[in-house]
């Protein structure tokens, strides 16, 4: 233990309850975490013993394997697996060639839960549009029997704002397609980058829409498309997307540093274990399984907190959020002190907002205060955000949202580029710091454990 961290202990001990921690403490145990190395450890380790992590599949499965070994090793309590079932969606070959008036191959990958094509692939003519508006304005006769192209262009942000309304096409599109009678869809990727490297994502079909091949262009070939139409000349495309969907199982990992008081509220903190599958799941979301895990790795190492820490890895995110439905159906009433995730790269936390309620709001003011030093400007007091833990936050739980930059995200997101080397070490270690020093708050004070006899 650091002199620092038992005088705080001292401190904390003084006080008549031990609801909040001192300041002190959260200090230390935050400017520490910018050392950190168990982040790292874990996002590599996972994406190298592992790679791609695709929900329902056997990759998956070896995940939640690694998980359980990684957690047990490094000390964590009720280190489990919650399985469950899902449709499974998996690509096959992929392709797509334009074959008049100016034949050429472009880069494609086919859309989650798109229809399959034949082994052979279909052949279509091309009608484009601008925009998502400007497609669902467009009269279905435009667009029966044909392949139907959607651009979108997405802007990049630092809070990563465009991915909503620009997501349009990828989310809405194929079912929009699909009711106007076309034969197929793609779209521009849902990103920023200009590398050769289409955007994978999930879309569903709407209740009783036929499903039709979906699939999204790198953004250099949706706009060399886009070049192609306005010549003015019919454009035909050739398009493979052989998918198919089996039933399988999917799980959420979760493991637990045990509070003093177990009959008090917990924490939840994670992120999703599955990934898409060309790359290897780095930023998305390794790093938020390894972020959160290792700051509440690190609180375990300064002792015990009041509060028990909860960490899930989520199965099957990025198909639907399966896990975060899951959780909920199976946890969604026990007393949950407050949630978080992080899923949203490795870039650097630069706004926390909070939900915690009225009466909570000195504890939302010394979270600011605690990440402050970090470059972290303060955000809203009544709001917080997750993708698996949505259901959970949707429900009224109280929840924190540490808002990592954006605006290099959506240039790797879901691409065969989201691999360990785009992960910033320093930016990694600020996160877990901002991590580490939100849990130092809402753990109602961390006792150092007496020293064990060393065992040899
Ligand atoms: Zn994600
Ligand atoms: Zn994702």
């Amino acid at each position: 233990m650091t002199k620092h961290l038992f005088a705080a202990f001292l401190l904390a001990s003084a006080a008549p309850s031990l609801a909040q921690p001192a300041p002190t403490q959260v200090a230390q145990l935050r400017d520490d975490a910018l050392k950190d190395n168990y982040a790292w450890d874990i996002v590599e380790g996972l994406t190298t013993e592992v790679g791609p992590r695709m929900a329902g599949t056997e990759a998956e499965a070896r995940a939640r394997e690694w998980a359980v070994k990684k957690l047990k090793a490094m000390g964590f309590a009720n280190v489990r697996i919650e399985p469950f079932d899902m449709p499974v969606w998996t690509r096959g070959a992929e392709g797509a060639e334009v074959l008049t008036p100016f034949p050429q191959r472009m880069v494609i990958t086919a859309l989650g839960n798109s229809a399959s094509t034949p082994p052979e692939g279909i052949t279509g003519e091309i009608v484009g549009f601008n925009s998502m508006a400007e497609f669902e304005a467009a009269p279905a006769d435009e667009v029966r029997g044909r392949i139907v192209f959607v651009s979108h262009a997405m802007p990049r942000t630092q809070d990563g704002s465009g991915y909503g309304f620009f997501g349009g096409p990828r989310r809405q599109g194929p079912t929009v397609a699909s009711k106007k009678g076309a034969i197929a869809i793609v779209v521009r990727s849902i990103g920023t980058d200009y590398h050769r490297n289409p955007h994978a994502g999930v879309q569903t079909f709407a209740d009783g829409v036929k499903p039709i091949p979906a699939g999204a262009l790198s953004i250099p070939d949706a706009e060399q498309l886009q070049r192609i139409l306005k010549r003015g000349q019919p454009v035909t495309m050739h398009l493979t997307l052989v998918s198919q969907v089996t039933q399988g199982k999917s799980g959420n990992v979760i493991a637990e540093v045990p509070g003093r008081d177990p009959k008090a509220p917990f924490i939840l903190v994670g992120g999703h274990l599955d990934s898409w599958d060309q790359g290897t799941g780095a930023i998305d979301d390794g790093s938020g399984v390894a972020i959160t895990t290792a700051a509440a790795k690190r609180i375990m190492d300064a002792g015990r907190p009041l509060r028990t820490i909860r960490i899930v890895w989520f199965g099957a995110e990025e198909v639907g959020l399966f896990g975060g439905i899951d959780y909920q159906k199976k946890h969604g009433t026990e007393l949950h002190y407050a949630i978080a995730e992080s899923d949203f790269g490795a870039d650097r936390i630069w706004k926390v907002d909070s939900k915690l309620g009225k009466d909570r709001e000195a504890e939302a003011k010394a979270l600011q205060i605690a990440l402050a030093p970090l470059g972290i400007v303060p955000g809203s007091l009544e709001k917080a955000d997750g993708s698996d833990i949505e259901p959970l936050l949707n429900a009224g739980l109280p929840g924190v949202g540490l808002s990592q930059d954006g605006t290099h995200y959506f240039d790797i997101h879901h691409t065969p580029d989201d691999t360990l080397d785009k992960i910033d070490p320093e930016a990694l270690r600020q996160n877990v710091a901002a991590w580490t020093a939100m849990l130092g708050v809402l753990s109602g004070g961390i006792e150092p454990e007496p020293k064990r006899a060393k065992r040899r």
